[in-house]
This record gives C-alpha cells, sequence and structure tokens, in this order.
C-alpha cells in the first residue's frame, strides 16, 4: 500500500484496480481539455470586451442603484450564452428559485406550460404545482401538460404537436437527467426540439433548465434557440467560488420579466445590491471552463470503474457527455449509503460525519446526501445524492479539482469493499 493512499485508507487492490482503469481514460481527458479550452476563451474574451476592471468589484449596499460591477456581470454573462440580457443575482438563492422567477415573470393566468422531455427535476414539481403547493403556478390559473420522453427517451413528437395549442406559452425543456434515470439531452437534441417545436408556434417561449450543463460541450442552449437559458451559480457556472446566486440569460423582453418578479413590477433590474459579490461570481466564472472538465474527469472516471464492477452506469464512461452528473444504478440501498459515506470520507470539510437519508423539502423519498463542501449544498464540488427508492440509483457529481474527485470516488469504492458489498 503506497503511503499516499494508505492515509486515507485506501488498500493496495483499490488503488491498483481504480489506476490500471485509469490508463484506458487518457484519449478521453483530452476531448475534455479541448472542450475546456474552447469555453476558456469564451469566457476570457466577454470579460475583456467587457473592460472587467477592478473598480467593477467594489460592493454595493441598500438599493443598489448604480451597480456597475452588476452590469458588468450580468453583460458578461449575457455574451459568454450569446444572448441579449442577463439577470445574474445574489438575490436568486438557487437553481429553484432562479426557474421560478423566470415561470412567473413571463406566465400569465390561463396560460399554458408544457414539458415535452417529463416530469421535470423534483423541486419544481412544487413550484408547478404538480404536487399540491401553497403558491405554485397552478394556484394563480397556471396549467401544466407534460408529454414523457418514448421508453427509448426519444422526444415524442406526435405527443408534442398535440400538446401544443393557443394557451401554451412558455416551454421548459430540462437539459439534465436530474434525478432521473434518463440520458441528457445533449445541445443537438435540445436545437432539434426547439425548431421542431418553433415550426408548430414560432412565438412560444422555449425555456431550458441549464443546472449542470453549462461548459461541458462548446455551445450552449441558447446558441441552438432557447430563448431563455436558466442555472445555479453554485453548480457549473459559478467555478466554486460564487457564495451563492443564480442566473438567468436570454431575450432581452423575457430577462426583463424575470426582473419584475424577482424586484418588483417597474423595478426590474434597476436594483438590487450585489454586497461584495460581484469578484467571487467573476472569479468563478473564470475559473468554471477548468473546474467543470475536472468534474468530467472524475465522472468518466467513476464510470470506468464502477461499469467494471457490473453496476449500470448512465452515462457509460466513453459516451458524449452534456452535463457533469454521473448516474450510477446501485442496485441496493446498502451500496448507496456506502457508497455516499465514502465520498463523505474524502471531503475536505466534514470528513468526519456520516450521512444519512432525511426528508427533505421538496423531495418526495428520504434522500442521502453526501458533501463536504466549503459552499453549503454546492454540488459543482464533490458530492453525492440519491433518493432512497428503487432502483437505487446514486447520482454523483463535482469535483473543483480532479485529484479530489479521484481520490473521493477511490473512497467510495474502498467503503463498499470494507463492508462487504463489493469484490475487486
Ligand atoms: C439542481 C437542479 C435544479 C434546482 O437547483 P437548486 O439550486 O438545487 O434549487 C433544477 N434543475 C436541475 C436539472 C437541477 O440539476
Amino acid at each position: 500500500m503506497s503511503n499516499l493512499y494508505s492515509q486515507f485508507k485506501i488498500d493496495t487492490s483499490t488503488e491498483n484496480f481504480c489506476l490500471t482503469l485509469e490508463k484506458e481514460l487518457l484519449e478521453t481527458w483530452g476531448s475534455i481539455d479541448k472542450i475546456m479550452h474552447i469555453n476558456g476563451a469564451k469566457v476570457l474574451h466577454a470579460m475583456q470586451k467587457n473592460k472587467l476592471s477592478d473598480t467593477h468589484f467594489a460592493a454595493t449596499t441598500g438599493y443598489g442603484y448604480n451597480d456597475l460591477g452588476r452590469e458588468v456581470v450580468e453583460q458578461i454573462y449575457a455574451d459568454v450564452f450569446k444572448t441579449e440580457a442577463g439577470l445574474v443575482r445574489p438575490q436568486l438563492i438557487s437553481g429553484t428559485h432562479a426557474l421560478t422567477v423566470a415561470l412567473f415573470g413571463n406566465l400569465r393566468p390561463g396560460d399554458e406550460l408544457l414539458s415535452p422531455v417529463g416530469k421535470p427535476y423534483d423541486t419544481l414539481e412544487g413550484v408547478i404545482g404538480i404536487r399540491p403547493t401553497n403558491g405554485s403556478l397552478k394556484e394563480y390559473g397556471i396549467t401544466y401538460k407534460q408529454v414523457d420522453l418514448n421508453p427509448d427517451f426519444s422526444f415524442n413528437y406526435d405527443g408534442i404537436r398535440e400538446a401544443i395549442t393557443d394557451k401554451t406559452k412558455l416551454i421548459t425543456i430540462q437539459r439534465s437527467k436530474g434525478y432521473s434515470y434518463r440520458p441528457t439531452l445533449t445541445i443537438a437534441q435540445i436545437k432539434e426540439l426547439i425548431t421542431f417545436i418553433k415550426a408548430i408556434k414560432s412565438d412560444v417561449i422555449c425555456m431550458v433548465d441549464n443546472c449542470y450543463g453549462e461548459f461541458v460541450d462548446v455551445m450552449e442552449p441558447t446558441e441552438v434557440g432557447a430563448d431563455l437559458c436558466v442555472g445555479s451559480l453554485i453548480k457549473n457556472p459559478g467555478g466554486g467560488l460564487a457564495p451563492i446566486g443564480g442566473y438567468i440569460v436570454g431575450k432581452e423582453e423575457y430577462v426583463e420579466n424575470a426582473a419584475m418578479r424577482l424586484t418588483a413590477p417597474g423595478l426590474g433590474k434597476e436594483v438590487g445590491a450585489t454586497l461584495g459579490l460581484t469578484q467571487p461570481v467573476l472569479q468563478g466564472l473564470f475559473l468554471a471552463p477548468e473546474v467543470v472538465a475536472n468534474a468530467l474527469k472524475g465522472a468518466v472516471f467513476a464510470a470506468a470503474i464502477f461499469e467494471k464492477l457490473g453496476f449500470e452506469v448512465m452515462p457509460r464512461a466513453y459516451e458524449l457527455r452534456s452535463d457533469i452528473i454521473q448516474a450510477i444504478n446501485m442496485k441496493s440501498p446498502e451500496n448507496v449509503i456506502a457508497f455516499c459515506e465514502g465520498i463523505q470520507k474524502g471531503a475536505p470539510v466534514d470528513s468526519f460525519v456520516n450521512p444519512e437519508p432525511w426528508d427533505m423539502p421538496g423531495y418526495d423519498s428520504p434522500v442521502i446526501m453526501a458533501a463536504g463542501a466549503f459552499i453549503q449544498g454546492a454540488s459543482i464540488e464533490l458530492s453525492a445524492d440519491a433518493p432512497i427508492k428503487p432502483p437505487y440509483t446514486v447520482f454523483f457529481q463535482g469535483g473543483l479539482t480532479f485529484y479530489h474527485a479521484r481520490l473521493g470516488i477511490m473512497k467510495a469504492l474502498q467503503t463498499m469493499k470494507d463492508k462487504g458489498l463489493v469484490t475487486l
């Protein structure tokens, strides 16, 4: 047992198993790096184009009138996503909140919302009113329709055509698998879907929930027809440094509608102090292309290991990726729990605590979450979550650095091995 791994109680057989497999992944690292270089250049160019300067990092307080840093952040985001406008705020407290603001800002009573890609992310069930919830869109007379993917995960085009009516105002497309066991949509698939929808109804608003997808590909959904794109700053685009925040980018009119809802009708984007967060938000964006590449390498590493051990993984190690999430079908709750315990043991923060399943607000079954993050709940940091329900899929993501993702995964495997759940 080498000293490096023995200090983490990772034994020689785990070490050899993982490191032998890693040798086969070098070519994949190359393709991930290529995407990183393209996205890095995109971000750097947007910062230069907007003449980002030290003075933009000054903190504003109170109403936050004339916050030049805030305006530059929003223009940089708009340029990176190639859109007319952006709303990037610490007052958007999470991805769910950013999506909520985009939806409530752009839908009116009598309108209908459509998801053509099946059930949206769990927390949106309350927002939409799929699960009866106080304050949902449904309570405001906004109806919802959903067209599931076909059993082979392709789009149900006939169903979508039938579902679009005069009432359909906004179409929400979730790029990432979220907590569903289905493939993440690629940019090419999103393009195909939006093109199909716009041919049926050109003025419908196509919104993409881009959570976990930023910088995984060389293009973003707004470059292939999305009118709005929404995400969280404690995931990919915050690069691990943004301590809070969400973004909404897209057509000026729709971003403006969202801003009126976030602050107040008539105030919109003109207010909202940034409290000194402009600097970490932008430094995080600057690092994000590389952080996302590191997380992707961790995901590929995990996929290769667990696939080799006979577990079903999605995506497979060498498959094209469109988000940073690695789903592993763990077959039993014991495997799920041991994997998450191992990820926790590999964390820089709270490595000594043991994660346990609990009933989290917004979720319909107990969820176990392993995260030893510098920023609470930041899932761009190495983390694993799993709803404790069949088929016992663990959703694993993040890793600000590849060295950490690699060690965390090895520790997760070691924990399963120590409990006699796997043999190498
Ligand atoms: C994380 C996530 C959300 C919600 O984001 P929170 O920041 O956790 O509220 C929405 N959709 C998808 C696909 C996500 O991955």
